[in-house]
């Protein structure tokens, strides 16, 4: 059902955006995909994606970090497939220590990845969408925009700024054909949660295996992890005409994590 639109998706070189671009791609979406990774294994995601949709798939490596690489990005996207009907503000970085000893630059680092992008990405989007008067906006954003963690202060900072710009936008565009929302998460099993693992087992001094059971699946009252695809499948569906009057919403898919 998407043939014919076209969809960005930061941060989709792995994980959970992969996943999304791969949804997309097999409804016949024409997608970007961006993030960073070894140059072999992306163009082989990217060629997967083409076949997939039987539409284009573009590689773009803008640097989220980088206001005039995330313009240049949607540019690239309107030119080559037109649009962007569809992005999805989900390129995430993570670091864990004590507000103390939490180091300025990954402060600075996981608000502009986490947060300042997706504001880049619809200051360059939303004026396309509204020429169309169709846009998806969504953000991938965490259960931490709603609860906090301890030694997450960036992450939990930057996804609950997430959650209150998706607001913001969605009454922004509520009756320009756009919806804006975010999806949260609990702990979906990607690299992203595999790479804490280390630091929190030194923050906690715990063994890895405690660190799995009874720091982060300890939140999840089902005792288990998401799935990326799980996450995908509800993108797509927020793409559906039968989604076109949830918009400003912050939808949890969490295994009951912020229902306790
Ligand atoms: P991941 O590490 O598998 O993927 C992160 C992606 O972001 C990669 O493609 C990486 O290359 C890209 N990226 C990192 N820095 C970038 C930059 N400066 N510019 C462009 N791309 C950059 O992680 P994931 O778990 O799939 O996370 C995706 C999103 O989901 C993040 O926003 C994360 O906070 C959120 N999330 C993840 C979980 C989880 O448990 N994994 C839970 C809730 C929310």
């Amino acid at each position: 059902f998407l043939k014919g639109k076209s969809a960005v998706i930061t941060g989709s070189t792995s994980g959970i955006g992969l996943s999304i671009a791969k949804a997309f791609a097999a409804e016949g979406a024409a997608v970007v995909i961006n993030g960073f990774g070894d140059a072999a294994a992306i163009e082989q995601e990217r060629a997967g994606l083409a076949a997939l949709s039987g539409a284009q798939a573009l590689y773009d490596a803008a640097d989220m970090t980088k206001p005039d690489q995330i313009a240049a990005m949607i540019v690239r996207a309107h030119d080559t497939l037109g649009g962007p009907d569809i992005i999805v503000n989900n390129a995430g970085i993570q670091y864990v220590a004590p507000v103390d000893q939490f180091p300025t630059e990954k402060w600075d680092a996981i608000i502009a990845i986490n947060l300042t992008s997706a504001f880049h990405m619809m200051h360059a989007a939303v004026p396309y969408m509204r020429e169309k008067k169709w846009g998806r906006i969504i953000s991938t954003a965490s259960a931490h925009s709603l609860v906090a963690s301890p030694n997450k202060s960036a992450y939990v900072a930057a996804k609950h700024g997430i959650a209150g710009l998706t607001k913001t936008v969605a009454l922004e565009t509520a009756t320009a054909g756009i919806t804006v929302n975010c999806i949260s998460p609990g702990y979906v099993w990607t690299p992203l949660v595999e790479n804490q693992i280390p630091d929190t087992m030194k923050a906690r001094n715990m063994t890895r295996e405690q660190v799995v059971n009874d720091v982060l699946l300890d939140a999840q009252p089902t005792k288990q992890f998401v799935t990326p695809e799980q996450v995908a499948a509800l993108a797509v569906f927020l793409c559906r005409d039968e989604a076109s009057q949830i918009t400003g919403a912050n939808l949890s898919v969490d295994g009951g994590w912020t229902a306790a």
